[in-house]
């Protein structure tokens, strides 16, 4: 029996599963670690926050999907990974032995803008969630108008916030970065404008405080 882990339910990782649901492979032994047994799906973040959605029809169940994938589903956080003993170190103190491993943790927001500490990360998409919740949205910055930023700003926006949308770039928000053609752009940059929220373009921050 191959024993095969997979770290972290990523976007890649829940496809594995998906497709280990509808045609299992036998001789395998599948098992996901992950912090979460529910998360939200990133896509229907900016709705969740908005208030269209309700959180439980925007979270994926990454246990069930184990369920329903024949794999073992196990609750924690990968610290340290033994490529030689083929053994992965969890934040508890456990461990999980593997002949195979894959990896697809995410990626983390870059944090080296000074005074960053003092703000909230969008990433992990739950902690950035159960945060909002707790804060009064007055006046809110958002550092970074690719796409998602549009769309968290709209979002906020939506539940009454004065939103001011930061970005490097001289492209109108949601605009891909080396984007020629901004017909993407200039339909997001519509609805943005059309929410409330200030945009300010070719301006980068180089720091915040407060
Ligand atoms: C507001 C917003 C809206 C977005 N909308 C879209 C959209 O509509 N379409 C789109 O394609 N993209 C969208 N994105 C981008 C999308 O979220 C990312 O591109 C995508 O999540 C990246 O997927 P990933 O597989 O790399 O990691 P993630 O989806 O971040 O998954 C990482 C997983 O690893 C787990 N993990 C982390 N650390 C560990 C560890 N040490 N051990 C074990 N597990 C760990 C996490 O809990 C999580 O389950 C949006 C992003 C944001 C912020």
């Amino acid at each position: 029996m191959r024993r095969i882990l997979l770290v972290g339910a990523g976007h890649a990782h829940l496809a594995v599963l998906r497709s280990f649901a509808t045609m299992p492979v036998y001789g395998v032994r599948l098992t996901l670690v992950t912090p979460l047994a529910k998360q939200v799906y990133s896509g229907m973040l900016p709705g969740v926050i908005a208030g269209h959605y309700r959180l439980d029809d925007a979270q994926v169940d990454n246990e069930a999907l184990c369920g329903r994938a024949f794999a073992e589903f196990s609750r924690g956080r990968v610290t340290r990974l033994d490529l030689q003993a083929r053994r992965a170190q969890l934040e508890d103190g456990s461990a999980l032995e593997y002949d195979a491993v894959s990896l697809n943790p995410g990626s983390l927001v870059e944090d080296s803008l000074p005074g960053a500490q003092r703000t909230l990360a969008v990433k992990p998409l739950d902690a950035f969630l159960g945060a909002l919740d707790e804060r009064k949205l007055g006046r809110v910055a958002i550092v970074g108008a690719g796409a998602a930023g549009a769309e968290l700003a709209m979002a906020l926006a939506y539940r009454d916030a004065a939103v001011t949308l930061y970005s490097d770039r001289p492209t109108p928000p949601g605009a891909a970065a080396d984007s020629r053609s901004s017909t993407a752009g200039e339909l997001v940059s519509g609805y943005v404008n059309a929410t409330g929220v200030s945009v300010s373009a070719a301006s980068g921050a180089t720091s915040t405080t407060g």
